[in-house]
């Protein structure tokens, strides 16, 4: 995993991101919730070893695509619920096959 999302967590685009996943209620264990709010509250650092390993494993490496499925450019992070959403298209590449029609 080339991603540091210990930095990650310092962005606010992806504490907004975040924030989504829990208005949608996309993550699916409860202990991951928590801690996902925690790092939403900018206490990243506060967080324990353990709390880390389960936002890695069930919130950050579950919630992510890294490329586009079509043209491999890696996918900002205000983009990526729609990408986790369509399979894993930037928005270019989405409104790029809405116009070829495949
Ligand atoms: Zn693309």
């Amino acid at each position: 995993m080339s991603i540091d999302f210990k930095s990650a967590c310092e962005d606010k685009e992806y504490l907004d991101f975040l924030q989504e996943l829990v208005n949608n209620e996309m993550i699916e264990n409860e202990a991951a919730i928590g801690i996902t709010k925690m790092i939403i509250d900018g206490r990243v650092n506060e967080s324990t070893e353990k709390q880390w390993y389960t936002f890695e494993k069930y919130v950050a490496n579950e919630h992510i695509v890294e490329n586009c499925q079509r043209c491999q450019e890696s996918i900002p992070w205000c983009e990526m619920l729609e990408a986790l959403d369509n399979g894993g298209y930037c928005n270019y590449c989405v409104h790029m096959m809405s116009k070829e029609g495949c």
